[in-house]
């Protein structure tokens, strides 16, 4: 597919998998995706299993993501897992704010904004959610609600951190449900979203940031997801944890 970005695929296995589940996980993909050049390929394993999985991966393609960090660097802040440990393992990616933490953790866009901060200033890449309910999508408040998670979480950022920031759009209705967004909600969503950054920042980074779509994408339609023009991968749940859907959404993407 010919586009000036390069697309990024990631794989968000929440809380799934053992290590030695991961690692057989990750020895699949090894297999089916070693000759895959044209995507940037992420797993993010639980913390549990980054250890064996960064060993696992060091002579791929794969690329190692976690599903969250904290806004800290050191301290008294229990249960909580700072940059400096990532980094220990090669982390490179961190998925910020996912609709589930959003959610379940009642974080804010202002806390996701202090993350994404933390997670620049480690020089790893914040792959960072936004995405609007059901009723606020049935009630007409799409671009409301995107237009304040993209201010709210992306605030403070420099246009360098910007233009290096991974946007997730995932509507929240369509993850884990079987309901994807068409791909016409999906561009024009994606679109809108670019605007807000370019309005945030300016033209030239909103070019260069990469908008990936996540809700039920699978092998049977990633490809027509991912050709639209302003969508630049994918975000992928219950698909990624199995070697050969994962793969399958991979590769039909190229
Ligand atoms: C997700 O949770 O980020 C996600 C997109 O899940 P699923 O692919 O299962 O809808």
């Amino acid at each position: 597919m010919n586009k000036d970005r390069k697309l990024i695929i990631a794989g968000n296995w929440k809380m799934n998998k053992t290590v030695a589940e991961a690692l057989d996980l990750v020895r699949g993909l090894k297999i089916e995706l070693a000759n895959v050049k044209e995507v940037d390929i992420v797993v993010c394993p639980p913390y549990t299993a980054l250890a064996d999985v960064s060993r696992a991966v060091l002579d791929s393609n794969l690329r190692l993501g976690t599903q969250n960090m904290s806004e800290h660097n050191v301290g008294a802040f229990t249960g909580e897992i700072a940059s400096v440990m990532l980094k220990e393992f090669s982390v490179r990616y961190v998925i910020l704010g996912h609709s589930e933490r959003r959610q379940y953790q009642k974080e804010s866009d202002a806390l996701i904004a202090k993350k994404a901060a933390a997670v620049h200033a480690a020089s790893l890449k914040p792959i960072v959610c936004v995405g609007e309910t059901l009723t606020e999508r049935e009630g007409g408040q799409t671009e409301k609600v995107l237009a304040t998670q993209v201010s709210g979480s992306l605030a403070g950022l420099s246009k360098d951190q910007m233009a290096e920031t991974i946007v997730a759009y995932e509507p929240v209705w369509a993850i884990g449900t079987g309901k994807t967004a068409t791909t016409a909600q999906a561009q024009e969503t994606h679109a809108f979203i670019r605007r807000q950054i370019a309005k945030l920042f300016d033209e030239t980074v909103a070019r260069r940031v990469r908008i990936q779509y996540g809700g039920s994408v699978k092998p049977s339609n990633a490809r027509e997801l991912m050709s639209q023009l302003d969508v630049d991968g994918a975000l992928v749940g219950g698909a990624a944890l199995e070697a050969r859907s994962f793969s399958d959404i991979i590769k039909s993407s190229i």
